[in-house]
C-alpha cells in the first residue's frame, strides 16, 4: 500500500537525518539559500551529472564538453543583456520591513507576514553578485559572479571551434555553478543563490535550428524517462509570446508538478543568432562561420537546454519518496532509479560472526567501482528499513548458509523479492541493475 504524503519538511528532514543535504553554516544560524550536500547528496549529484553527460553525448550529433570561469568581466554580461534585463522587482513593507518579490504579490493586499499595507514602490533588483579583481575596488576592476553557466560557451565558441576540428551542427556541454542574488530563495533547493547548472548549447545553421529545438525537446523526455520520473508528474509548456526573453525564438519549460504546484523544472530555448551576434558586435570579433557550401559566412544559430542539478535533485525526491505498508509497519522508502541512487547495494552479515565472509564482498563490490555500505548493526528488518529511506536497490545479506552454498540473499528495495544469488555472480548482478 502506498501513501500519498510527500510534504517539503519531510524531504529536509530526511535529507539532514541521512547526510544529503545541510544548511550551509548551519553551526553559525545558516546562510539563506545555500546548502552544503553530504555525502549521500554529493553521491547522488555525481549521478544525476554524469548521467545527464551521458544523454548530452549519445547522440549521433558531436556534443563536446568545456569548463568556463566562474568569475566573469562587466563587458560579457554587457553584451548578453545580463546588466540591463536580469532583474526582478522587488517590494519592501515598510512596517516591517520584509522583502519580496514583487511579481509573486498582490500589492492590493495587506504583508503576509505583518498584516498592515503599506508598501514602498516597486524597484528593479539586479540579481548577480558583483565583485572586484585586485586590490582596488573601482570601475575597472569591477567582476561578476556568473549567473548562467551559457554565455562561457558563447565566448568559446570560436576557440573551441577551431581548436577541436568540429563541424556544425555540434554542441557544447558544461556542468558549473552559479550564482543568483534572488531576493526570496525559497522552497529548499528549488530556489538557491549558489546553484549547478547542466547547459548544452547546440550550434546550428538557422534554417535548422527549428528541427533542432523540437529535437532536443524530445531527447530531453526521454532522459527524464530513463531517471524513471513519474511522466504524469512531467509536461511540457511552450512559453506564450508575451513571456520569452529577450534573446528567444521559442521556449519550453519541462514543468514537474511539485507540492507546491507545477514549476519549471529545465528550459529548452531556441536562442537564434542573438548570443553569438552580441558577443561579435561587443568584442569585434567575427564569430561568423563559413560554409564551404554556400561559400559564404553565416552566424550558427543556438538551441540551448538549461536544466538546474539541484532542483532536478528535488524533483527526484519529491518523485521517489514512497511510505509503503510492509508488514503492517511504514517504512519509507526513495524509489530512485538505480542509476543515480548513491548507494547502489548494501552488504548486511545477518550476525556479527559472519563479518568476515561479509567483508570479502563488500571489498569485491567496492573493487568494481560500485557504491556499497557495509551494515553489521541492528536487526535485519531496521537495517533494510535504513537502506530503503536512502534509495539502496538491493541489500545484499549473508547468513549461514552461505558459508556452505556460497550464495547470498538480494532483497530488491520496490518488489521486496529475495532471491539466491551466488556471491561469484553478485558484481553483474548489481551492475546489471544500473543498465
Ligand atoms: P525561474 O523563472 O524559476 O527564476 P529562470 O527561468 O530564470 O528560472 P533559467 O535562467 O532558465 O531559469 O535557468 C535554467 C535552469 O536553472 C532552471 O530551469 C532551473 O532548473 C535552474 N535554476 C535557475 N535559477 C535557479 C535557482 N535560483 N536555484 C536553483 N536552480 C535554478
Amino acid at each position: 500500500m502506498t501513501t500519498e504524503t510527500v510534504t517539503l519538511e519531510k524531504i529536509v528532514a530526511l535529507c539532514k537525518r541521512r547526510g544529503f543535504v545541510f544548511q550551509s553554516a548551519e553551526i553559525y544560524s545558516g546562510l539563506n539559500g545555500v546548502y552544503d550536500f553530504g555525502p549521500l547528496g554529493t553521491l547522488l549529484r555525481n549521478n544525476i551529472k554524469a548521467l545527464w553527460l551521458k544523454h548530452m553525448t549519445q547522440w549521433p550529433e558531436e556534443v563536446i564538453q568545456m569548463d568556463g570561469s566562474i568569475l566573469g568581466s562587466g563587458q560579457v554580461w554587457k553584451a548578453s543583456g545580463h546588466l540591463e534585463n536580469f532583474s526582478d522587482p522587488m517590494v519592501d513593507c515598510t512596517n516591517c520591513k520584509k522583502r519580496y518579490r514583487a511579481d509573486d504579490m498582490d500589492l492590493e493586499r495587506p504583508c503576509p507576514s505583518c498584516g498592515i499595507k503599506s508598501w514602498t514602490d516597486v524597484r528593479q533588483f539586479q540579481l548577480m553578485f558583483e565583485t572586484n579583481l585586485g586590490a582596488m575596488a573601482d570601475s575597472a576592476s569591477k567582476a561578476y559572479l556568473r549567473p548562467e553557466t551559457a554565455q562561457a560557451i558563447f565566448i568559446n565558441f570560436k576557440n573551441v571551434f577551431s581548436s577541436c576540428r568540429v563541424k556544425i551542427p555540434f554542441g557544447i556541454a558544461q556542468i558549473g555553478k552559479a550564482f543568483r542574488n534572488e531576493i526570496t530563495p525559497k522552497q529548499f533547493l528549488f530556489r538557491l543563490r549558489e546553484f549547478e547548472q547542466m547547459e548544452m548549447e547546440f550550434f546550428c545553421k538557422g534554417e535548422t535550428a527549428r528541427h533542432f529545438f523540437d529535437m532536443w525537446i524530445e531527447r530531453r523526455r526521454v532522459f527524464y524517462q530513463d531517471l524513471g520520473i513519474d511522466l504524469n508528474k512531467l509536461r511540457v509548456r511552450p512559453h506564450a509570446a508575451d513571456e520569452l526573453s529577450h534573446y528567444s525564438r521559442g521556449t519550453v519549460d519541462y514543468e514537474y508538478n511539485f507540492p507546491f504546484g507545477w514549476k519549471e523544472l529545465e528550459g529548452v530555448a531556441n536562442r537564434g543568432d542573438f548570443d553569438l551576434t552580441q558577443h561579435s558586435t561587443h568584442s569585434g570579433k567575427e564569430l561568423a562561420v563559413f560554409d564551404e557550401e554556400t561559400k559564404a559566412s553565416y552566424v550558427p544559430h543556438v538551441v540551448e537546454c538549461s536544466l538546474g542539478v539541484d532542483r532536478l535533485f528535488l524533483t527526484l525526491l519529491f518523485d521517489a519518496y514512497h511510505e509503503d505498508e510492509v508488514e503492517g509497519e511504514v517504512r519509507t522508502v526513495l524509489r530512485l532509479s538505480p542509476k543515480v541512487a548513491p548507494i547502489k547495494a548494501a552488504v548486511l552479515p545477518l550476525v556479527k560472526k559472519l563479518n568476515e565472509p561479509a567483508e570479502k564482498l563488500y571489498q569485491a563490490l567496492k573493487a568494481a567501482g560500485i557504491s556499497t555500505q557495509f551494515d553489521e548493526s541492528g536487526s535485519i528488518g531496521k537495517r533494510y528499513r535504513r537502506q530503503d529511506e536512502i534509495g539502496t536497490p538491493v541489500c545484499l545479506t549473508i547468513d549461514f548458509v552461505t558459508l556452505e552454498d556460497n550464495c547470498v540473499t538480494a532483497r530488491n528495495r520496490d518488489t521486496l523479492v529475495q532471491e539466491r544469488i551466488a556471491i561469484d555472480r553478485v558484481v553483474d548482478y548489481v551492475l546489471a541493475m544500473q543498465r
